[in-house]
């Protein structure tokens, strides 16, 4: 459910209307519904409760340090994937213990940056990895506890850029290597892996996927438990994100339905003292957020009719990326054509079929494809929904384009949660050239040196 609706003809988000609110900020602008927001934060939380899980949430599915102080208040840990989240996160007033730490190629400054924060859990993809992890941890005198992410070999049928828990992605380690690898680290002195992790992908709508994974890593939890001579138990399963946002009214399952099927096989051991953690982005964020965006131009060449927008790939790279769908719609229609569901066709007398393009200087840069939509004109302006989530977060300043404002709404209040960038920010970080002193890195020392050097934190 969410809070964006037409009211005499006229989008809303909760009580504020789209033409007013990009009358003050302009366009292209990104606006997140705090009720949708705290909605499906609740509704997942109240889902899963039976497990009593530790609700992570995805911060690179919606980074926007507003939203995430919502949802930390709401009581949301997160999950992290970069120094440069870390830092957000600890911006939004997170409680560290209650973060975890993934991604597969974690820097030296981001883990040691991460260990002197006190993250809760460090999800480790390789052996490699967790060699550095102890290394650094060993330096440190920090004792960091440690997941390891398993890779189960089920196909959610997502896309194929968004699938993670195959056996040919880079993600985690198959099931046979687990084993080994809690052989190998499971009594390491500077570093307690104590936990499994799983991802298996995104927007995974076959709730089947999930239950076939979490049965193949329980077998895995019950061998690294008997384990002999040193048994290895479990105390944390991370069962991921993935789960899947309605982008097409009601598609994909809801919180209730990935919670029967799961629930069932982890009760008896959450009862036994197993922690769970679960790690949602997009179904907590993508329908809290449409993107407006005015319409420029409108033209036809050959057969196609085109409607050129401000926004573009630069604004919102998920259809080009993934060929991803979101529902278009203008802002101001005629009562005709108030849309009753947001599919890729809908059911209305009098639409044209479209093109919705953006300004880059790419083929590949379109928003819609093949669309029917309601006549417009140069001026309107246009609602693209479902987009908070991957959306802001992805967004880039390729042709130039500064980053679009974003806004949030809560009932007839609008507060601007980050402020449009201006042309002085494009070229903010190139004014100040100067010579690079170079260092000698001929001697093997040198070259082969303990630490990479990263991003300076203030
Ligand atoms: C991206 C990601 C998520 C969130 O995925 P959603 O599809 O947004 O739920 C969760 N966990 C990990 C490790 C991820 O990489």
């Amino acid at each position: 459910m969410d809070h964006f609706h037409y009211h005499q003809g006229v989008l809303h988000c909760e009580e504020v209307a789209a033409p007013r609110l990009a009358a003050a900020v302009g366009t292209p602008c990104y606006v997140y519904s705090r009720a949708t927001l705290v909605d499906h934060y609740d509704r997942l939380a109240a889902a899963f409760a039976p497990l009593d899980p530790l609700i992570c949430f995805a911060l690179k599915s919606c980074s926007n340090l507003s939203v995430t102080r919502l949802l930390v208040e709401r009581g949301a840990g997160l999950d992290l994937v970069s120094g440069g989240e870390l830092y957000r996160a600890l911006a939004a007033g997170v409680d560290p213990g209650r973060c975890v730490f993934a991604g597969v190629g974690k820097q030296d400054d981001e883990i040691a940056a991460a260990l002197e924060a006190g993250v809760g859990w460090f999800n480790i993809e390789s052996e490699a990895e967790y060699e550095n992890l102890s290394a650094i941890a060993a330096r440190t005198g920090r004792r960091p506890r440690a997941a390891l992410r398993v890779n189960p070999d089920v196909d959610p049928r997502t896309h194929r850029y968004t699938t993670t828990g195959r056996r040919e992605t880079k993600f985690g380690v198959d099931l046979e290597r687990a084993r080994a690898f809690f052989r190998r680290f499971g009594g390491d002195p500077h570093c307690r892996l104590r936990g499994i992790h799983l991802h298996i992908g995104s927007q995974v709508e076959r709730i089947e996927a999930y239950v076939q994974s979490i049965r193949k890593t329980l077998a895995l939890v019950d061998d690294l438990a008997a384990m002999s001579p040193t048994p290895h138990p479990i105390e944390l399963l991370d069962l991921g994100g993935g789960f899947g946002a309605d982008y097409e009214t009601a598609q994909a399952p809801r919180p209730a339905d990935y919670a029967a099927a799961i629930g069932p096989l982890l009760a008896e051991r959450v009862a036994a003292g197993l922690k769970i953690v679960l790690e949602p982005g997009r179904m907590i964020t993508a329908n809290a957020g449409v993107l407006l965006t005015r319409v420029l131009y409108t033209k036809s060449s050959g057969t196609k009719r085109f409607v050129i927008c401000d926004a573009g790939m630069h604004t919102l790279l998920r259809p080009s990326l993934y060929e991803a769908f979101h529902f278009a719609w203008p802002c101001r229609v005629a009562a005709g054509h108030v849309p009753r569901t947001r599919t890729a066709t809908p059911d209305l007398p009098g639409l044209e079929v479209v093109d919705i393009v953006g300004p880059i200087c790419e083929s590949g840069d379109f928003l819609a494809v093949d669309r029917p939509l309601p006549p417009v004109q140069r001026g309107d302006l246009l609602a693209i929904f479902g987009t908070g989530a991957y959306g802001m977060t992805m967004a880039s300043r390729y042709n130039s384009q500064p980053l679009p404002a974003e806004v949030l709404i809560a009932g007839a209040e609008a507060t601007l949660v980050r402020t449009r960038e201006t042309y002085d920010d494009l070229i903010a970080h190139e004014r100040a050239s100067q010579p690079i002193a170079l260092p000698d890195t001929s001697s093997s020392a040198a070259a082969s040196g303990p630490t990479v050097p990263g991003i300076p934190t203030p």
